[in-house]
């Protein structure tokens, strides 16, 4: 992708100025709003390729301009949030949001967000709706056949590890939530049901990583959920 266009959305101009520095440096286009309703504004009429967005807005919150986005794009959203409490975060992942950086965040933190980002957008558009086979890395998924193999060889799964690996897998690129996770597997969400959660991702990763303990494929966001990332 040449040059993709990154549509900044925050008030705060210290942290706006730092993140269209950063931008400039590394030949991303900009494009900026100081408020949400700007935001949709830009983001409908300009169609960028990522959108960073504060979740504190002064006209509204955050979270509402995700609603209002998803309404008729998927374009990729990274929000910002300046709160250490992951319930805002969560919030947002589960109305839309791809990703998140959390205040005071550095400028090789917000570049490796966007490349993630950026990879995703890559991957969305290199694959057909109706594609039934998912390559990563060594790591491959016939969808069709429900068959995963690892450089070759064909995985045996559970059920429960196969779902969890498809969902990450069709999401690469996405944080996705541990309340979503455990209603797209199991149909609701109860308090054990992370508890298994991470019971079925240790199993499933000594299956697919080579080192289990420092994963490549899968990453976690400790309170919040889990990624697949693109492997090279
Ligand atoms: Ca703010």
């Amino acid at each position: 992708m040449n040059n993709p266009v990154v549509l900044v959305v925050e008030d705060d101009t210290p942290v706006r100025n730092l993140i269209i520095t950063t931008l400039k440096t590394h030949e991303y286009k900009y494009l900026s709003a100081k408020n949400g309703a700007e935001a949709v504004m830009m983001a409908s009429s300009h169609n960028p390729d990522v959108v960073f967005l504060d979740l504190g807005l002064p006209d509204m919150n955050g979270i509402d301009v995700i609603r209002q986005i998803r309404s008729w794009s998927n374009m990729p959203i990274i929000v910002i949030s300046a709160r250490s409490d992951d319930a805002d975060k969560i919030e947002a992942l589960d109305a839309g949001a791809d990703d998140y950086l959390t205040k005071p965040f550095s400028v090789e933190e917000l570049l490796a967000r966007l490349r993630v980002t950026l990879r995703r957008l890559a991957l969305m558009n290199s694959t057909s709706a109706d594609q039934s086979v998912y390559t990563n890395g060594k790591l491959s998924i016939d969808f069709s056949a429900g068959v995963t193999y690892l450089d070759g060889a064909e995985l045996k799964l559970t059920s429960i590890e196969y779902k969890l690996l498809s969902l990450l897998a069709r999401n690469t690129g996405k944080v996705l939530t541990h309340t979503y996770i455990t209603q797209q597997i199991w149909g609701r969400t109860w308090e054990n049901d992370v508890a298994s959660l991470r019971v079925y991702m240790t199993t499933l990763r000594k299956k697919i990583e080579s080192d289990p303990s420092s994963p490549k494929y899968i990453q976690t966001h400790i309170g919040i959920g889990y990624r697949m990332l693109k492997v090279d």
